[in-house]
């Protein structure tokens, strides 16, 4: 099944350890999978369903670990190429991937703290950021409520930062946060970039994202979630950010890609009230655009809106 899946390279940039990494972590994954659906295990590109019929998975012909950012940007160039984080996402796609670009040699994977700002690595994973004591600082313990729910532990030790910034999901936690602490991205090719521009970036774009900034003049921050059980996708985002007098909030999961909306009318301005964080909410729900999916209505979506951004707004007035 491996060599099917994986065909060596013949090029002398391919790691023998990675490759018998991956081919390793293949056949056990599938194994597990195969073991699990209660058939035996297949040998091609496709696995056997439960109910016998074939399913597609996603296939790599060739993998490489970059050794520079001018690699892993070149090899990305070709459609069907793919840079690589965690590869969580990734694996739950069906198709055929030319070369799987493995970022894990580019040093990509630290937090280092400046005087003004963090910076961190695309390939830290979540559970690094949940973990993190600056951050926690700096977020008032925000960037743990983010990723907490996402999955499980050993979920957040492989999913990355980048991976989750890049894929720009509608169901983002992550995505919603670091908009409301008004980060700022770094692409190879592109540059650097606030995180809310490159949102907007068409999802054709091919770059590396190599680093994320969060400046410390983020301000307070509360991050809030509403989930029909723990650990599922959200059924909807809210996050709030107070700086010098201004305020923004992040709606996200709506189920499309987090929005930010600003305090255009002053409602928190004057002060935050019981009053004021409901005119607040009610005027962010308004604003912000909603839609169902499996997990909530359109209509559900927009009172949960006005619920999670009252309880932001208090929570940031009591956190002072
Ligand atoms: C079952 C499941 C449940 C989840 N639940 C949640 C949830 O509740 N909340 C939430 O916020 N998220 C959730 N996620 C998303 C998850 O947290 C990660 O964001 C996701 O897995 C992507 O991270 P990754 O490192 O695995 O990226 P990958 O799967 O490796 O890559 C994702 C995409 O980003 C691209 N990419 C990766 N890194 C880079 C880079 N540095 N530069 C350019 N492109 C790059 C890849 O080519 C790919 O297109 C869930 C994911 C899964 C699979």
């Amino acid at each position: 099944m491996e060599k099917r899946i994986l065909r060596k390279n013949s090029g002398n940039r391919f790691g023998k350890t990675a490759f018998y990494d991956i081919m390793t972590a293949k056949r056990a994954e599938t194994t597990a999978r195969a073991k699990r659906a209660g058939v035996a295990q297949s040998h091609g590109r496709t696995l056997e369903n439960k109910d016998g019929r074939m399913g597609k998975v996603l296939s790599i012909n060739q993998y490489v670990r970059a050794q520079s950012l001018d690699e892993a940007y070149t090899l990305c160039q070709k459609k069907n190429n793919v840079v690589i984080g965690g590869m969580l996402w990734l694996k739950m796609q069906k198709r055929p991937v030319g070369t799987a670009i493995d970022l894990c040699d580019l040093g990509l994977d630290s937090i280092a703290e400046t005087e003004t700002e963090y910076r961190i690595g695309a390939m830290v994973p979540l559970r690094a950021l949940e973990m993190h004591e600056g951050l926690a600082a700096l977020t008032d313990g925000a960037m743990e409520q983010t990723v907490k729910h996402i999955v499980g532990v050993q979920f957040r030790n492989c999913a990355t930062l980048g991976g989750s910034l890049w894929g720009r999901f509608g169901f983002s936690d992550v995505l919603t946060l670091f908009l409301a602490l008004d980060a700022r991205v770094v692409l190879h090719h592109a540059g650097e970039m606030p995180l809310a521009d490159f949102a907007q970036l068409p999802r054709t774009t091919r770059d590396i994202l190599t680093e994320v900034i969060v400046p410390k003049a983020a301000g307070r921050v509360v991050y809030l979630s509403q989930r029909n059980i723990s650990t599922d996708f959200p059924v909807l985002t809210a996050a709030l950010a107070g700086r010098d007098g201004n305020y923004t909030c992040v709606i996200g999961a709506r189920p499309m890609p987090a929005a930010v909306f600003t305090d255009d009318k002053g409602i928190l301005g004057q002060g935050i009230t019981e009053d004021s964080a409901r005119a607040f909410a009610e005027d962010i729900a308004s604003r912000a655009v909603f839609g169902s999916n499996t997990r909530a209505s359109a209509d559900y979506r927009r009172e949960i809106c006005k619920v999670l951004v009252r309880r932001a707004a208090l929570a940031l007035a009591k956190e002072g």
